[in-house]
């Protein structure tokens, strides 16, 4: 995604009242350059916003729906010039009007997608600096204007380019190119090396020409065996670079090189030695890890739920996708059973949203623990849960899921003195009897739990076509 949040000016207050989430939203606004502060409660944010001013303020709704609309009111009140986004588990509060109503930016229902958060915040951020530049008459402010957003990528880019133009200045000045030529024998004595290695590596030439210093010695032992191994499968080569590896210097540092040898001949043509030139490329691959990192860290928070850590509806919709093409080849089945929590209300009602969490997050290990590894549990909406079974070749062993999850949902979830009851209510759909398009199949077993409900609750059914 190649989103720069334009925000170094953008103070943001994070609310939500699960731990999880709130850190959860601060490394997703960290890895995008943005800092901001965490609130856990009502109170807090009241607290927080008496001393500091803040451009936005993403408020989760369900900290306590009634007391938050009057915090929403009152922060409008005391802070015009600052923007919401809020959150809320209720679908039926994201339309138009009720975002028209409630003056915010926009109304996210959990669980969203974090790049539509991240694109939110990118158009606020925008907005803003426009509005500031309209107010601050016309005259053009380039410094406020150069783009933020996605800041911390950008950086890390910015070091990756700024590295590769000082190596060429670098090589320009033949400082930080050290030289090497390697004798084609065993262990790969060193013949010559160039006085600066000692800048490199912290050792003398000498002591490499000599054999007291062992330059593979020096090679990081998860790297060694993939340099042997590209040595020995470049040997007709003329010349060959390695993919960078790590270097440990004398004082234990540990140091990423670029190597490109060249295979010098003799009139036989055989193999006589090998020369090549090291470039320190340390700075340039920690910057590129970094940034490999915080894109796994975004691709795993657009794929998750929050709260349970389950697979969300868009990675679900993924795994859905290619169970469906595998039982095409295999001849089996893949059953699809959307789970809906009775009364779940009632816990958030009588014990409060948090104890409501506690047996969500309870739901989704006991669902876990119930199916095979093979399986998915994903967590697409507030109480509902998908579980998508695998390479099924009797309907019976359906049945024997069904009940043993069933069975494991219905012991009790201790919370703080409580003992708390949940059942499910399920509805089962197959593919490819059912459909082999994946939302319709989710559609199908959404109508199958439905008859569950109306059966009573604490029960399952099979989607059949008369139910539609
Ligand atoms: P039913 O048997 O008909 O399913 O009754 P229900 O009370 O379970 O009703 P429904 O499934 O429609 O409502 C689910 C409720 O889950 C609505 C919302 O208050 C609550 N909820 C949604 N997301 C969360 C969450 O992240 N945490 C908690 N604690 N509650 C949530
Ligand atoms: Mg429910």
């Amino acid at each position: 995604m190649s989103l720069v949040v334009q925000a170094q000016s953008l103070s943001i207050l994070v609310t939500d009242n699960d731990l999880r989430m709130r850190e959860s939203l601060r490394d997703l606004l960290e890895a995008y350059g943005l800092s901001c502060v965490l609130a856990e409660d009502n109170q807090q944010i009241l607290d927080l916003m008496n001393h500091t001013h803040f451009d936005l303020v993403l408020l989760d709704l369900n900290i306590s729906r009634a007391n938050s609309l009057q915090v929403l009111d009152q922060i409008k009140l005391d802070h015009p010039d600052t923007d919401f986004i809020v959150f809320s588990s209720d679908a039926s509060i994201s339309n138009e009007q009720v975002v028209e109503h409630l003056g915010v930016w926009d109304v996210l229902v959990k669980p969203f997608d974090p790049r539509i958060l991240i694109t939110l915040i990118k158009n606020i951020s925008e907005t803003r600096i426009l509005n500031r530049k309209k107010a601050e008459d016309s005259s053009f402010n380039t410094l406020n204007t150069l783009s933020d957003v996605e800041k911390t990528l950008q950086e890390l880019e910015d070091i990756i380019q700024t590295e590769e133009l000082h190596l060429t200045n670098d090589i320009i000045n033949a400082s930080p190119v050290v030289a090497f030529v390697w004798n084609n024998s065993a262990n790969w004595p060193v013949q010559f090396v160039s006085e600066n290695v000692i800048n490199l590596l912290g050792y003398p030439a000498n002591e490499f020409i000599t054999g007291k210093v062992n330059y593979n010695n020096l090679i990081h032992p998860d790297d060694i065996e993939r340099v042997n191994r590209d040595r020995d499968s470049n040997k007709q080569a003329l010349q060959f670079s390695h993919k960078p590896y790590r270097l440990i210097t004398r004082s234990g540092m540990v140091k990423w090189v670029d190597d490109t040898s060249t295979v010098v001949r003799n009139e036989q043509g055989d193999i006589t030695h090998y020369q090549g030139i090291l470039i320190d490329v340390t700075k340039r691959e920690l910057a590129r890890q970094k940034m490999l990192k915080n894109q796994q860290s975004l691709e795993h928070i657009a794929h998750h739920d929050p709260l349970t850590g389950l697979p969300n509806r868009i990675l679900l919709l993924d795994r859905l996708k290619q169970s469906i093409k595998k039982i095409k080849r295999i001849k089996k089945h893949t059953a699809l059973l959307y789970i809906d929590l009775d009364k779940f209300k009632e816990i958030n009602d009588s014990l409060g949203h948090i104890a409501g969490d506690e047996v969500l997050k309870s739901v989704a290990k006991r669902l876990l623990s119930s199916v095979r590894a093979v399986d998915t549990v994903a967590r697409i909406g507030g109480d509902e849960f998908i579980v998508i079974m695998e390479s099924v070749s009797d309907i019976n062993d359906v049945k024997k899921v069904v009940e043993k999850l069933n069975h494991s949902l219905q012991q009790s979830v201790q919370f703080n003195m409580h003992e708390l009851f949940v059942t499910s209510s399920i509805g089962i759909s197959l593919s490819p009897d059912d459909s082999v398009d994946p939302e319709e199949l989710i559609k199908k077993a959404d109508i199958a739990m439905y008859r569950s409900k109306q059966e009573g609750r604490n029960t399952y059914h099979f989607y059949q076509a008369s139910d539609y």
